[in-house]
């Protein structure tokens, strides 16, 4: 129960943090991570800088105080979305510090944990491309080896004494805990950002973002929806098609606007209950539909959207005292999210060309 509390303390912290502009969710994931390994680096410094004061060590005390200016400079590089100068930096100062340090009070209190950690941020922050910081990484083993010099080649400037082993225990601490965080923390922010998302699109579901007479999401809402697809990113496969309601003037001329009102209706429900789950029906035009399938190809696509119209043909649509029967046509092809517009125009084409087949089909 308190371990769930604390959890959720700490995703709202983290959610409050999620930028408002449109990124991408690993972008958010990369900001998130990094404003906590700022953080983290922050309070550590502040506790050296801390210790080192009243061990009275003063070469320590001024290069850690300035480390903790240097980390403010470091989280308004995160918050400016300048990640590779944020990460490069920060694993600067941790080679320097420690290599430093070492000089200064040795390395028997295991000052090296602190390249350890860095090297694991190298792993789980990807902060810039793989060969950069596969580079960092042999930097931070260059480090490890010039300690291993440092400790036998040198006699350390300052002797700590006692509080040399109080040191070598926060050090290890510090290692455990920033390797325990590290590692934890990535699959917590990607919780966060999914349940924001989700949140958002709950959001989004309001009425500005729906049709009023069917309740399907509007053209509004489908511009929203393709931007973000097309910052995500993501290898992502989805079919585009257009849906126009076959010789709706005349139903309407006969049995007048409120009864088409109605089969508008009908089949606004009728699409959403033979969907999947994943797939978005979009009222685009007085009686036309947007759909988009995910994860399918045209020729599957193809055959669900075949499998709608024919049940629908067979449909008896009830009216106030009439029953009646309407047919669709339909245009199919996949989408290019980079070129959104395009797909769109060409499923309405392929719309357009069932109907001079004859309607009541689907054109792939
Ligand atoms: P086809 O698509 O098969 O070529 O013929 P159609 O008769 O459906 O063609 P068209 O697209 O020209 O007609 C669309 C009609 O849809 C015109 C309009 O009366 C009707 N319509 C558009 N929006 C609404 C609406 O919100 N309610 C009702 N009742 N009718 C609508
Ligand atoms: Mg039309
Ligand atoms: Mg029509």
């Amino acid at each position: 129960m308190k371990e769930t509390s604390i959890r959720k303390k700490l995703e709202e912290i983290l959610y409050k943090h999620i930028p408002s502009q449109e990124l991408s969710d690993d972008e958010k994931y990369l900001y998130l991570i990094s404003i906590i390994a700022c953080s983290f680096a922050m309070s550590m410094q502040l506790l050296l800088w801390v210790f080192y004061l009243f061990a009275g060590i003063s070469p320590l005390v001024n290069i850690y105080f300035s480390g903790l200016l240097f980390l403010v400079l470091l989280v308004w590089l995160v918050l400016k979305h300048r990640y590779q100068l944020f990460g490069l930096l920060l694993s600067g100062i941790v080679i320097i510090e420690t290599l430093v340090s070492a000089v200064f009070i040795g390395t028997n209190n295991f000052v090296i944990v602190y390249l350890f950690v860095a090297l694991m941020m190298q792993m789980i922050i990807p902060y810039t491309s793989v060969r950069i910081r596969t580079f960092v990484v042999i930097l931070l083993g260059i480090s490890m080896y010039i300690l291993v010099i440092i400790n036998h080649n040198m006699i350390p400037t300052w002797n700590l004494g006692e509080a040399n082993t109080t040191l070598a225990f926060f050090n290890i601490n510090i290692a455990f805990f920033g390797t325990i965080i590290q590692l934890t923390v990535g699959n917590f922010i990607r919780d966060v950002i999914v349940k924001a998302n989700r949140k958002k699109l709950e959001e989004s579901k309001n009425e500005a973002n729906t049709d009023p007479l069917t309740g399907l999401f509007n053209r509004r809402y489908a511009n929203a929806f393709f931007k973000q697809l097309s910052i995500n990113k993501v290898e992502q496969d989805w079919c585009v098609s257009m849906m126009d309601i076959d010789d709706f003037k005349v139903l309407n001329d006969t049995y007048g606007h409120k009864v088409g009102d109605e089969v508008l209706i009908f089949i606004s429900d009728f699409i959403r209950k033979n969907l999947r789950k994943r797939d978005l029906v979009f009222r685009w035009g007085g009686e036309e539909f947007l759909i988009l399938l995910k994860d399918v190809e045209v020729p599957i696509a193809f055959r669900i959207l075949d499998k709608l119209r024919s049940r629908l043909e067979l449909e008896n649509i009830e009216t106030h005292d009439k029953i009646l029967n309407v047919t669709v046509t339909i245009g199919v092809c996949s989408l290019d999210i980079q070129h959104v517009e395009q797909s769109i125009d060409t499923s309405d084409q392929l719309m357009y060309k069932g109907k001079a087949l004859g309607k009541n089909m689907v054109v792939m």
